[in-house]
């Protein structure tokens, strides 16, 4: 037999090269989240409307996009978020917008915008939604996440609430069934006692000036409370040894924060002061604190004080005392399930209904439909043609009646019904099947 002749391949020209089209990715960093996950958002959203409800916080969705000038002004130019890892972009009209990189500063916009200040005061809002941050994606951190927080604005600066804010982030945690939460507070001033502690701050890293990071030695001259954000390696021995807020705290910074304390203590709830911890974000002041998981391993979630952000965006001086705080949804899913914990079960039919042949496909079309209108639920799989598939499939689902319509019942305007259990059958008139199914799944 001759060799059969080897076809050369036909090499791609330059424009057929260019109209192969690769299969697209989402964008680094950003994830879907699948059929598989939505139950750990149930989850979330479960949890979230118990602790809402009782303790009496309305929803609030403002844009994704906002000014950029909202997070320059409110989160500070000299933080990470809005220096290195804001998503920024300018509009066909010039306008400069960025992808929230957190939800705090747009609501405080949105309050005084919609005159909120005249509804009674404090406000209790929460929200849920997408964040955005252009930061290296690892394990638990994303370029998108999304967040859910609660906020409590206007009224008095009442210690209070900054009590009952740190309450529910960790009610929220316990309410997942979360275990091993650790609460971390601290205390960062106000301007007063923020000054005086600037002065000894600053005096300290300039002396220590040549040990620090460049990054350290830029916020050193903007912005020097950020200096104790710094994750760099080189700079950690001088920002464990530096001035630390809660020593320069005023008479009643001191005073407040004792009170928090003291409201936590009522009702003996755990947590530990950490003289360090300053948080991210410019918009802070007095109570800061952090909730984490698997004792202090994993940051959930976070917040504090912001009495002058309102001011920060153009309100008038001291015209909104608030507090509030963020988790991270994704940070709780992936604690939930290494805690091995279970999502939320989804509810079960327990009939299938099985066609076979086109009449029967026609029949059974129309009779899910009153099925629906009945509040029964059924599943069907309307692209199969076998009784064997279809049976296989319902005993996979583990339904407990299986409904066949042939061609015969079409005809004879019955159905029947297999007990999926025992595998005995009866036959139904078809206007009967609502009912007789309602009587055998009770
Ligand atoms: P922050 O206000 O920056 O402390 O954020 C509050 C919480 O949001 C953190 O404790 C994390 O749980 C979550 N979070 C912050 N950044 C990210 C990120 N890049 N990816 C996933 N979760 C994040």
């Amino acid at each position: 037999m001759p060799k059969p002749k080897k076809v050369p391949k036909k090499k791609n020209s330059p424009k057929e090269k260019k109209d192969k089209k690769t299969l697209l990715q989402s964008v680094k960093g950003m994830h879907d989240i699948l059929p598989a996950d939505q139950p750990w958002w149930e989850k979330i959203n479960k949890a979230i409307k118990e602790v809402v409800d009782f303790y009496n916080f309305s929803k609030i969705e403002t844009p994704i996009l906002e000014a950029v000038e909202i997070f320059e002004r409110g989160v500070g130019d000299a933080t990470d978020i809005v220096e290195k890892q804001m998503y920024t972009l300018r509009t066909r009209g010039g306008d400069k917008l960025a992808l929230r990189p957190e939800a705090t500063a747009g609501i405080v916009r949105s309050y005084f915008q919609h005159g909120l200040s005249r509804l009674g005061q404090p406000v209790k809002l929460y929200y849920l939604g997408p964040m955005f941050r252009h930061e290296q994606p690892q394990a638990g951190r994303y370029r998108q996440f999304y967040q859910l927080g609660f906020e409590v604005l206007g009224g008095e600066d009442d210690p209070v609430y900054d009590a009952q804010v740190i309450l529910i982030t960790h009610r929220l945690a316990e309410e997942l069934k979360i275990k091993n939460l650790a609460v971390q507070l601290n205390s960062i001033g106000c301007k007063n006692c923020r000054n005086t502690h600037r002065k000894k701050l600053t005096e300290y890293y300039k002396k220590n000036a040549n040990k620090i990071c460049g990054d350290c030695r830029r916020r050193l001259s903007i912005n020097p409370l950020r200096l104790l954000d710094c994750k760099n390696e080189k700079c950690q021995p001088i920002k464990n040894q530096a001035p630390t807020t809660i020593d320069f705290l005023c008479q009643s910074c001191r005073s407040h924060f004792r009170a928090v304390l003291e409201y936590l203590d009522e009702l003996n709830f755990p947590y530990s002061i950490n003289t360090s911890l300053v948080r991210g974000l410019d918009y802070y002041n007095k109570t800061v604190f952090e909730l984490f998981a698997d004792g202090g391993n994993t940051a959930l979630g976070g917040g504090g004080r912001y009495d002058y952000l309102g001011e920060m965006l153009g309100a008038r001086k001291n015209s909104l005392p608030a507090v509030g705080s963020a988790l991270g949804v994704e940070r709780l899913i992936e604690v939930m399930k290494t805690q091995g914990l279970s999502s939320i079960a989804r509810s079960k039919a327990r009939v299938f209904l099985i066609q076979i042949g086109k009449p029967a496909k026609k029949k059974a079309f129309s009779l899910i439909e009153e099925f629906y209108k009945a509040g029964v639920k059924v599943i069907e799989s309307l692209g199969k043609e076998s009784l064997k598939s279809q049976l296989k499939l319902a005993d996979k689902e583990g339904v407990d009646i299986a409904l066949i319509l042939g061609q015969r019942e079409v005809f004879e305007e019955s159905i029947i019904i297999r007990d999926m259990r025992s595998g005995a059958q009866e036959t139904v008139p078809l206007t009967k099947i609502i009912e007789t199914v309602k009587k055998k799944l009770k």
